[in-house]
């Protein structure tokens, strides 16, 4: 059983045995009490009866003719019975009774070893004393006297002692019982219990190594499998920044290595006096310089964008505010372009999301709609409200992305158009950026395109 199932046992255990323990006390102390309510009260039945009786044998025959129905009922009653006449002599008493004999037997006790004992009378015996008239024709034919059971009496407490020593054994059967029962439910549930637990170290352990692509199956919705999906959902991230990390270092070296080429080709042929240092190779120089920088920007804009997986501060936030605020920022380059801006957006749109976000992923999205558009071009901004989500599309009558392009324009670096995409001073991060933080809001970007232009759209949960 494993440590858990162990610790379980133990719990029931202790749980199980102080229920048995009170259930024991309260038998000793409560039932005690009612077993001699419960024996005096059968008594009572069982006198009522033998009286009907006895009426009709002393109406029939004689009052001397009831010993014989005494005899009887002391054979088949543990009940101490005298019989008087209306003139009180003692007619019958239990002394020389078979039943007497039998329950002195039974109870170990001899006559010899009581000798205070003398039970010619019924006071002579401890506990109270019942009695019972016999009436016939509205005269006294006999009197009937019997003992009540007490705790006080060797021979009843004899009899209780029997009782209570069955309810105990019947008490540690079933506490037996319920030890094997409870050491089955603690295996089965410690498995249950233990089962998802144990994956879960395996996996962070496997984590610790550095193996982040760890899921669990899970099933239920219990607290267990919260943390099982908790932990989904971590490695998961994880996973996906450690993606990131490694590619991130390979496409940046890869990146630089142009542009820094460049210049060293410049620098060793002017070393070697194959080119004089004019103004042009200067020029050219510098805009290798400037496009190192503009990449070093762009990264440090994509690292920050990764941390937001992790980092989010989620608000109510008014979207139509955001695109409203992109817009004017951008004010600039539409008149560079004269570029025609139509709005078709609620004026609320409220959804939780991180506001910097938000306005970076509108930010790019509107960025690149003017940088592909054409010269007097349109954008198109438009918003949809749907049940759980907010729907965002942006329309441009740019140059559009091929069918060949489309699948990879969200990777990083990717630029369709390579020449012309580094001549309008594009690095092919800001869709990374962009679809890096609609991941971490749990959203959607799409993208339809063709040569009369680009349409993105973003889906918000609400
Ligand atoms: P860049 O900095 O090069 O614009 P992005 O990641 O923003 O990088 O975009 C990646 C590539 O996708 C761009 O190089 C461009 O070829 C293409 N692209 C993005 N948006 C549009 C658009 N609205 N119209 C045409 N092409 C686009």
């Amino acid at each position: 059983m494993s440590k858990l199932g162990k610790k379980l046992f133990f719990i029931f255990l202790v749980l199980v045995l102080s229920a048995l323990i009170l259930v024991g006390f309260f038998i000793n102390y409560s039932i005690g009490e009612r077993f001699y309510d419960f024996v005096n009260l059968q008594r009572q039945e069982s006198i009522e009866e033998l009286v009907v009786m006895l009426k009709e044998r002393i109406k029939d025959e004689s009052v001397t003719a009831a010993s014989e129905i005494l005899e009887s009922f002391g054979r088949t009653n543990r009940i101490l019975v005298w019989l008087e006449d209306a003139d009180g002599n003692l007619l019958y008493n239990p002394e020389h009774s078979a039943q007497m004999n039998n329950m002195m037997r039974k109870s170990g006790t001899r006559m010899g070893n009581m000798p205070m004992m003398n039970i010619q009378r019924p006071e002579s015996l401890p506990g109270q004393t019942k009695k019972e008239e016999i009436i016939i024709d509205d005269k006294t034919a006999a009197v009937l006297y019997w003992k009540e059971v007490n705790a006080g009496s060797q021979i009843d407490s004899e009899l209780y002692n029997y009782f209570k020593r069955n309810v105990f054994h019947a008490i540690i059967f079933s506490g037996l019982i319920v030890i094997i029962l409870i050491i089955i439910i603690s295996f089965v549930v410690s498995k249950i219990l233990t089962n998802p637990l144990i994956k879960l170290k395996n996996a962070a352990l496997e984590v610790a190594e550095g193996n982040y692509e760890q899921e669990i199956s899970n099933k239920g919705d219990d607290e267990l499998s919260e943390l099982v999906q908790a932990f989904n959902k971590m490695t998961n991230k994880l996973a996906r920044l450690e993606k990131i990390r490694k590619e991130s270092a390979s496409d940046f070296a890869h990146e630089l290595r142009t542009p820094v080429t460049t210049i060293k080709g410049y620098l060793e042929a002017i070393e070697d006096k194959m080119i004089s240092l004019d103004k042009n190779n200067l020029k050219e120089m510098k805009e290798e310089t400037e496009r190192i920088v503009s990449l070093i920007e762009k990264l440090n804009e994509f690292a920050e964008a990764q941390n937001k997986i992790f980092n989010l501060q989620k608000e109510k936030v008014n979207l139509t505010d955001i695109i409203r605020n992109v817009l004017k920022r951008r004010e600039k380059y539409f008149k560079e372009k004269n570029l025609e801006i139509e709005l078709d957006i609620e004026n609320e749109l409220i959804i939780e999301a991180d506001r910097d976000s938000l306005f970076q992923i509108f930010n790019n999205l509107i960025e690149n709609a003017v940088k592909y558009n054409q010269e007097n071009g349109l954008i198109k901004i438009k918003s949809k409200l749907k049940k759980d989500k907010v729907v965002i599309s942006i329309a441009d009558t740019g140059i559009g992305i091929s069918d060949e392009d489309l699948p990879y324009i969200f990777e990083r670096f990717y630029r369709a158009d390579k020449s012309r995409s580094t001549k309008n001073g594009g690095s092919g991060i800001g869709l990374a950026v962009t679809k890096e933080l609609i991941d971490a809001h749990q959203a959607e970007i799409f993208v339809e395109s063709d040569d009369s232009g680009s349409i993105f759209t973003v889906v918000f949960p609400i």
